[in-house]
């Protein structure tokens, strides 16, 4: 799990069908440093994943074989991929659509046009809190502070009383905050895509981290998005 490439040698993965779209966001990411992996669609990508696991996947909703959605879904479910970050890039602006691309297991979005210093920002926001993820580095939120390779989460010096899927959950969470997930979303993300769990498990998980975090005063940051799923998020709503 832990890649030892420098940040510079990170492969990304752009997949595109509009070659002038994609050859200018190649060019933008060779020139910032990154190793590109270019595919027309999706079947095209499969085999370059094949042939290496990129460090990112930059994939467009629109392709011609399959949407980039599905792919997106089908990559969070290979357990080979499922920690390979994945940014969307479309046209579409509205706000459902952007929630089933999140939905769809896409940890950002970037919506067509988009300026190369902007997709490059978002691409290195995205690769640092993996990176922190994969590394096992200490990520703090709040007053919690996850210590990946202890496998628990303290509060100062002590330690937050989590059974291993609350664990996993608060994990997942903090080092994807800010978002929204659905409940199938955390299924596939927490769980594993190939168990077999109904999704009222999911709340009955929430509800016991919930109840760990209570006595930390840190319940308020495992946070209900109706209609949506959950959030973890440390801002004041
Ligand atoms: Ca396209």
């Amino acid at each position: 799990m832990a890649r030892t490439h420098p940040m510079s040698n990170r492969q990304i993965l752009v997949v595109e069908d509009e070659r002038p779209i994609r050859e200018m966001v190649a060019f933008g990411l060779r020139r910032a440093g990154f190793d590109v992996v270019e595919a027309e669609d999706t079947r095209e990508a499969r085999a370059r994943i094949a042939d290496r696991r990129p460090d990112l996947v930059l994939v467009d909703w629109m392709l011609p074989d399959m949407s980039g959605l599905e792919l997106t879904r089908a990559l969070k479910k290979d357990k080979d991929m499922r920690e390979v970050p994945v940014i969307m890039l479309t046209a579409r602006a509205e706000e459902h659509d952007k929630v089933s691309g999140l939905e769809g297991g896409a940890d950002d979005y970037v919506t067509k046009p988009f300026s190369p210093r902007e997709l490059l920002a978002r691409i290195n926001a995205v690769l640092r809190r993996s990176h922190a993820a994969a590394r096992d580095e200490v990520v703090s939120a709040g007053g919690l502070t996850l210590d990946s390779a202890g496998h628990r989460v303290m509060v100062g010096e002590a330690t937050v009383p989590l059974g291993p899927t609350e664990y996993r959950l608060l994990s997942f969470f903090m080092t994807h905050p800010e978002r929204v997930y659905s409940r199938g979303q955390l299924l596939d993300r927490v769980w594993g895509g190939n168990v077999y769990v109904e999704e009222r498990t999911v709340d009955v998980h929430i509800r016991r981290l919930r109840k760990a975090l209570e006595g930390f005063d840190c319940d308020r940051f495992v946070q209900t998005v109706r209609g949506a799923g959950y959030r973890f998020s440390t801002r004041v709503e």
